[in-house]
């Protein structure tokens, strides 16, 4: 696309059953851009990542990656086609080591030198995972799930990585040194990555483009820069007056 659009939604709409959850949602990703998806709890902000991972088929409208329509495509596809979701709650597996995590990452990859060379990588982004490879998963803190379930989407070797709130439940502290290497993996990868949070203060600082979102409908949407200045982001979402 002219624009560098990698990932276009059109009129999407989803629903668990009766209730919808998302409606009429239309939005671009540019490729090499963090994009943001803001929104108070219960917004529909994991619904739209559910959405284009193939978790969940839309009701109506669709999903484009890199022109060809995705929509209602099996999850396993849409990770071979480059797309990969780190899901809130972060999801790993308890009982399986950080090791077999990863590896269960790259599970649509045949390339073992390519794999094995981005198991250093991850390595290289969270050394601590290194130090923990052998241990069970579930034993490590929620910031170290955070850091393995980001891993484990780069296994897969993606061109995008949907990231459902990675802040949730972390420090401060810890919230800001997982974004930094969210930004890092961005530059360094040229991934282009579609961000979903309430923490709207990181999520702004580190994307380039965002979008509010309120009960499943996109209110507002424009770069971060001037999403930053607007005096109603600020009163709602960062706390701030
Ligand atoms: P949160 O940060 O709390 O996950 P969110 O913005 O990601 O918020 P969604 O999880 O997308 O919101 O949920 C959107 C709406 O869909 C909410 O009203 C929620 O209650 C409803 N919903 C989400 N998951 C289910 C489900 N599995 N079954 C029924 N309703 C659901």
């Amino acid at each position: 696309a002219i624009d560098n659009t990698v990932l276009k939604l059109s009129n999407v709409e989803s629903a668990y059953g009766p209730v919808k959850a998302i409606r009429g949602v239309s939005l671009k990703v540019r490729k090499g851009e963090i994009a943001t998806v803001l929104g108070s709890n219960g917004a529909g902000k994991s619904t739209i990542l559910k959405t284009i991972s193939g978790v969940l088929d839309p009701t109506k409208g669709n999903v484009e990656y890199q022109d060809t329509d995705i929509t209602s495509w099996d999850p396993a596809n849409i990770v071979r086609k480059g797309i990969s979701h780190v899901p809130e709650g972060r999801e790993v597996f308890a009982l399986l080591s950080v090791r077999d995590n990863l590896t269960m990452g790259a599970f649509t990859r045949k390339d073992r030198d390519g794999v094995a060379r981005d198991m250093e990588k991850v390595f290289s982004y969270f050394p601590i995972l290194k130090e923990r490879a052998e241990q069970n998963a579930g034993l490590l803190s929620g910031g170290q799930q955070q850091m393995l379930a980001i891993s484990r989407a780069l296994m897969a070797n993606p061109e995008v990585i949907l990231l459902d709130e990675p802040s949730l439940g972390l420090s401060p502290k810890l919230t800001k040194e997982i974004f930094e290497i969210v930004v890092r993996i961005n530059r360094e990868r040229g991934t282009t990555i579609l961000l979903v949070e309430q923490n709207a203060n990181m999520a702004l600082n580190a994307a380039d483009y965002g979008y509010v979102l309120e009960n499943g409908r996109i209110v507002m949407e424009d770069t971060c820069e001037r999403l930053r200045e607007k005096e109603d982001i600020k009163e709602f979402y960062l706390g701030m007056k």
